[in-house]
């Protein structure tokens, strides 16, 4: 047996023996062992420990959004951990990648967004984020102000606030005991939030709580008109409105923030994963101004909610650099540019091949459904994408699928980096396997 084999071999059984994954199936892997083993990245790409290289068009979790082996992002953590790898931000300590950090999260944030809360990525930061405003109603007056709206088919994490804020049955099903006062509007509608409050009383409603597109729950674009809708509502009954820009945001839609697109101003924005781009885990909280000033006016005492790693300084660096990169390298533009192509791509596939039905994307997020009958959307009894992507895995490229419920969904999410031929190569890889599993069935 090959050294190769051997190492494989040992990694695997340790695997299998200690190494219980997040969001994975244990018995899948006690059968099979890990997926794949991966050893390196560069650009687009990364290398798994036998040399196979793919493409990753995930960027991962939706997050190395400047793509692998930045130099530059070892280098700032390297020099921040020489000088001050850790201190704490209790008490009012601080330090400057968090004071600088946070300044420019004020500064590229939109509107009046400007004071930041740090955590250590999205669950904490949606969990921050719902007690941060439970606490400014209440010291505003308002005790009873406690409910928080979220959506079906959200995502916002693991932690037990946003399990119980995620809109995906699974996630819920998976624990017992979630948090109470959380309630689930239909996604996309206006008139269902409306409901809602005038059913639950504006008076014990604390905030309305989005993200601008749906990741998890399978890359759902809102139609034009719905956040300005959603703001309007949320300013009419004295309702904070919370975006979670967990995935969107750093780029990801070809704006810096998706809500952007809509010109609405959250009053809570939240953000991690693309904040570093993976590179170390960190999220933040970032509140509007005049959220900011009523807290500075109307708090006594010490704000008791902080992380042992809220304003990491090294953590902190490689955002720094991580945002420098993004700006230097115009990588927000270059995703609405590689978004087009994305986009041109996705209708073609649409046109050539008889079982994709609905396709859509924003800059570098995209979705395509597999459907029996594209005139129908009738669903395969058995769901395909799995099979699909463990065959575009095959031949070099590594995919997503969100199959809660009926869904059977392929979901793109690629690094900003991507240039045209790689995305090209991204959909023909994807388009031979689809031929090859459509031919099987
Ligand atoms: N919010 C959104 C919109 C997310 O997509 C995610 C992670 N996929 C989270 C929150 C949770 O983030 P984390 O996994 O860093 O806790």
């Amino acid at each position: 047996m090959s050294n190769q084999h051997l190492l494989t071999n040992e990694l695997t059984e340790l695997d299998k023996k200690h190494f219980i994954h997040p969001t994975s199936s244990i018995k899948e892997q006690q059968e099979n062992g890990p997926a794949v083993i991966l050893k390196e990245g560069h650009g687009v790409y990364v290398t798994d420990i036998n040399g196979k290289t793919y493409i990753e068009g995930m960027a991962s979790l939706w997050n190395v959004n400047v793509g692998y082996g930045r130099k530059e992002l070892a280098q700032a953590a390297k020099e921040q951990m020489e000088q001050l790898a850790f201190s704490s931000c209790f008490a009012t300590f601080s330090n400057e990648p968090a004071i600088r950090l946070a300044a420019k999260l004020a500064e590229i944030t939109p509107g009046d967004l400007s004071a930041v809360f740090f955590t250590s990525g999205g669950s904490e930061s949606n969990d921050t984020a719902y007690k941060l405003v439970r606490h400014y109603w209440k010291l505003k007056g308002y005790p009873n102000k406690t409910k928080i709206i979220s959506r079906k088919k959200a995502y916002h994490g693991v932690a037990i606030g946003a399990t119980s804020a995620t809109g995906i049955q699974d996630f819920q099903n998976m624990t017992t005991a979630l948090a109470p006062e959380f309630i689930h509007a239909d996604t996309f509608s206006a008139d269902s939030v409306r409901e809602i409050i005038e059913r639950e009383g504006a008076e014990n409603i604390a905030a309305f709580l989005a993200e601008p597109i749906q990741g998890a729950g399978g890359v759902n674009i809102p139609p034009d008109g719905y956040f300005q809708a959603i703001r309007k509502i949320c300013d009419e009954n004295n309702i904070l409105f919370i975006a979670d820009e967990v995935i969107t945001g750093f780029g990801r839609t070809g704006k810096m923030f998706a809500c952007e697109h809509w010109n609405v101003v959250p009053d809570v924005m939240l953000i991690a994963k693309g904040i570093t781009s993976g590179y170390i885990p960190l999220g933040a909280v970032v509140l509007r101004e005049k959220l900011h000033r009523d807290l500075i006016q109307l708090s006594e005492g010490t704000l008791l909610h902080g992380f042992t790693y809220s304003g990491h300084p090294t953590a902190c660096a490689v955002a720094l650099r991580n945002i420098q990169i993004i700006e230097e390298e115009n990588l927000v533009e270059n995703a609405r540019l590689m978004g087009e192509e994305l986009h041109k791509q996705l209708k073609m596939l649409q046109s050539e091949l008889p079982i994709v039905g609905e396709v859509r994307s924003l800059g570098l997020i995209g979705a395509l459904e597999i459907v029996k009958n594209k005139q129908t959307n009738e669903r395969f009894e058995k769901k395909l994408a799995p099979i699909i992507i463990h065959e575009a895995r095959q031949r070099g490229l590594i995919l997503r699928t969100v199959t809660f419920g009926d869904a059977d969904t392929i979901v793109f999410s690629p690094p900003l980096v991507i240039n045209k031929q790689e995305i090209e190569k991204m959909f023909q890889i994807l388009r031979d396997s689809i031929i090859a599993v459509m031919n099987d069935e």
